[in-house]
């Protein structure tokens, strides 16, 4: 079985050359547990915070070590009366292609009819994210305007989505005409901007919301969080998710100029972590097991094959080469 390895922590973006393909034996599953074969794995921006040696909300990865994430498998051999083999499972044993782990470690995964896939993105940790920081953190509210930025992501489409399905203008920005018109076209977003062919950002979101926002789901940082404040209305509400644009920055960033409107208008900006929040998986399974019936929700995925593949595929989440949530495909 193979896996993949931290060789050298990242300086700036990382490069290929930080990882490893690894070849281990595996032994067959000892008293209590169970041996995993990983059909799907994947990659999520937050994995680069883990590759620097500092204190975070999540312990960082150790050198020489294979790396984790999240991942669903199929038992493959078990030693313990929990699980069988053919069971369906999800872990947080991603980055390799098989592993060995006591039964406790790994949860039996109820499918709901979607694909087990689906469990790494729209109908798991993103898809949670997007549901928490748009209802919870951000409290959507009636006649609301939305701002989503990262909007053709895991996490943002999942937001543009539920904000559409409850009847409100929404702006989405991402990068590229492809991802712009997917957002228009397929998603139904009201306004979509390509940041990357627009000069003035501030002066974009003004024209889109002329009435100005007032929620707006940060998963970008910089210029789209000093745009979001000059576009911002009275009360409005930041959830504060991701700053995806500052994660390889090797030196301090500018912080936004206009800090200073959050007094005036009386803002209110609020970071979260979705592991906070798991109690709101059954509300979010239950909705998204709704309008997913019903036709109503899509998500898109990019899947490399090959566990070889999933440097590269983490590390086009800096490059904006996935459309939706980007996954790995083990064999
Ligand atoms: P995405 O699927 O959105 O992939 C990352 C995307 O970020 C890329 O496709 C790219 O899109 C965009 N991007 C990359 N670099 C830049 C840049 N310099 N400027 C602007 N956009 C950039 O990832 P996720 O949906 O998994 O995550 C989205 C955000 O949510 C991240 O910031 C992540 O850290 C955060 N997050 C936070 C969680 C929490 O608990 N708080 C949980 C999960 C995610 P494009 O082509 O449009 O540039």
């Amino acid at each position: 079985s193979r896996e993949i390895r931290l060789k050298t922590r990242p300086v700036g973006l990382p490069t290929a050359a930080n990882f490893d393909l690894v070849s281990v034996d595996l032994s067959a599953p000892g008293p209590g547990e169970v041996q995993v074969r990983n059909t799907w794995m994947t990659v999520d921006p937050y994995m680069r915070g883990r590759m620097n040696d500092v204190k975070s909300y999540t312990p960082p990865f150790q050198l020489g070590e294979v790396l984790q994430g999240g991942a669903v498998g199929e038992v493959i051999a078990s030693n313990d009366p929990s699980l069988k083999v053919g069971d369906l499972v999800q872990s947080g044993n991603g980055w390799r292609e098989a592993f060995n782990a006591p039964a406790s470690t790994v949860q039996k995964l109820e499918t709901h009819g979607l694909p087990p896939e689906a469990f790494l993105g729209v109908a798991g940790m993103p898809g949670l994210t997007a549901y928490v920081g748009l209802l919870k953190i951000a409290a959507l509210k009636p006649g609301d305007v939305v701002f989503v930025s990262g909007a053709a992501g895991a996490v943002g489409s999942v937001v543009c989505q539920i904000a559409k399905l409850k009847g409100h203008k929404v702006i989405a920005s991402a990068g590229g005409a492809e991802k712009v018109k997917f957002l228009k076209d397929e998603l139904g977003v009201d306004v979509a901007i390509d940041y990357k062919a627009t000069p003035d950002l501030t002066a974009a979101l003004m024209a889109a919301a002329p009435e100005g926002i007032d929620v707006y789901f940060e998963n970008v940082g910089g210029e789209h969080l000093e745009a979001a404040l000059n576009a911002a209305a009275p009360y409005a509400r930041f959830a504060i998710c991701g700053m995806i644009s500052q994660y390889n920055a090797t030196a301090p960033v500018p912080g936004p100029r206009n800090m200073a409107l959050i007094i005036g208008k009386n803002l209110r900006l609020e970071g979260f972590i979705v592991s906070n929040h798991w109690d709101m998986m059954p509300a979010f399974i239950k909705d998204l097991a709704e309008w997913s019936a019903a036709g109503k929700l899509k998500w898109k995925q990019t899947v490399k094959e090959g566990i070889e593949k999933a440097p590269e595929a983490f590390l086009g989440l800096f490059s904006g080469d996935n459309f939706g949530k980007m996954l790995v495909k083990l064999s």
